[in-house]
């Protein structure tokens, strides 16, 4: 039988979450420390020992490293409630680039790579990138990858040029997606060429923050740099996995990545909804409240609708997740589906607060434009309709 309910235990810690954010988070939303660049480290690091305090940082970890180690659908559940604020997944260590990051560490990372990178990471010490896209070569098709590695029979010696690389600045840990070329010395030492992943530190020569971009959003930290790898020279210890399956490791790493954050756009639309409500019923226009005018009334229901239905959507997959599957084409779907509703219920609800909408008078201005990038990363939406076709064609 398929039950939709909620374990008692589970909505306990939901509700304690949602309380943390509002009581501990939402008074960070002024703190001039968030920029048009994202929070600051310094913002951060008070958010992050907020939830320290709490019990409630980086719940999603493995058991084995401290975590509570949440199954798909309590991940689903609890960041939700962590969304209310775009500041509280930053709090609680499960925001991108890092949750994603820490997921995929805890997948390929070596006992050593572990300890040195991951560790720092969950306990919130470390902020973290993952370097794939690229002004001319890898983007939607990240085959197209043009970043190079070369191998001298001793050291990887990487050259490239990457763009939209949340988190840059300030990042001690990076991931960065290089194509390794064949040469004898590769063959030499039996290693495969072809995409390849690097796991190094941030602050060392060779690695060149050109600028941070200036963007519509600024919920990640640090923002979204312009990044150069010049002559970049790392040992054979900073392979990250094994040579030539860069492209096999990014898709385990997108699947759940891409759902959580539909888990936490999925609460940050909810507050947006919860504001315009509050203003449908307290603005008045033409003799009463403008929610008993059909027109908004219909608004707002059309957001409880989407609401829902990509709440239904998401748990789908994670309970598809749950039970092993690898859900790719669920979590794809999901992935279109929800950042394009969710980014219609926050224009829907910057439209029921009229001018103000627009204004930074309340929160959902900020949400509609960090909304707007999520259809964007992991996967536009046409590359995962192109391939949910792709599956149906071959399927049907
Ligand atoms: C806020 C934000 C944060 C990001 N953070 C990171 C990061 O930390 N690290 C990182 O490596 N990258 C990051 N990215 C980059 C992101 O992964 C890319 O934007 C995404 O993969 C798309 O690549 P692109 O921007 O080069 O678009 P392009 O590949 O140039 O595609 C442009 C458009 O072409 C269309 N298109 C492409 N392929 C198809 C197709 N098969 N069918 C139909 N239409 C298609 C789509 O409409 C797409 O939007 C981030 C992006 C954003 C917006």
């Amino acid at each position: 039988m398929i039950d939709f309910s909620i374990p008692a235990d589970l909505v306990a810690e939901r509700d304690r979450v949602r309380r943390f954010v509002t009581d501990r988070v939402i008074p960070f939303e002024r703190d001039p420390r968030l920029t048009a660049h994202g929070p600051t480290d310094e913002l951060r690091r008070d958010l992050v020992e907020l939830a320290r305090a709490e019990d409630l940082l980086t719940i999603q970890a493995p058991k084995e490293f401290g975590g509570r180690g949440l199954t798909h659908l309590e991940q689903a559940v609890l960041y939700e409630a962590a969304g209310w604020s775009t500041l509280g997944p930053v709090a609680m260590n499960c925001a991108a680039p890092d949750e994603g990051n820490m997921f995929l560490l805890g997948k390929i990372a070596d006992p050593e790579q572990a300890e040195r990178y991951l560790r720092p990471m969950l306990d919130g010490h470390q902020r973290s990138v993952f370097a794939m896209t690229e002004p001319c070569g890898a983007g939607s098709d990240p085959a197209q990858l043009n970043t190079e590695a070369r191998f001298d029979g001793a050291n990887f010696t990487v050259n490239g040029r990457k763009w939209l690389i949340t988190g840059a600045k300030g990042a001690k840990t990076w991931i960065i997606m290089a194509r390794l070329a064949p040469s004898p010395e590769l063959a030499a030492a039996g290693l495969e060429p072809g995409p390849t992943l690097f796991l190094t530190d941030g602050d060392q020569p060779g690695i060149v923050i050109e600028r941070t971009m200036n963007t519509m959003d600024r919920n990640y930290v640090a923002g979204h740099g312009v990044v150069r790898f010049d002559d970049l020279v790392l040992p054979r210890s900073a392979l990250l996995g094994e040579t030539g399956k860069a492209l096999r490791y990014a898709q385990l790493r997108l699947a759940p990545a891409r759902l959580t954050h539909c888990m936490r756009w999925l609460g940050a639309a909810e507050r947006a909804q919860h504001i315009a409500i509050e203003h449908a019923r307290t603005r008045t226009a033409f003799g009463k409240p403008i929610g008993e005018h059909e027109g908004v009334s219909f608004l707002l229901a059309d957001n409880e609708i989407a609401l829902h239905q990509c709440r239904l959507t998401i748990w789908h997959a994670c309970w598809l997740m749950d039970r092993g599957e690898q859900a790719r084409h669920e979590s794809s779907m999901a992935k279109s589906f929800v950042s394009e509703e969710l980014f219609k219920v926050a224009d829907r609800c910057v439209q029921v607060l009229g001018g103000i909408g627009i204004s930074d008078e309340t929160v959902v201005e900020m949400i509609f434009r960090d909304m707007r990038a999520f259809r964007l990363y992991d996967g536009p939406t046409e590359v995962h309709k192109y391939a949910i076709g792709r599956k149906i064609l071959r399927d049907n």
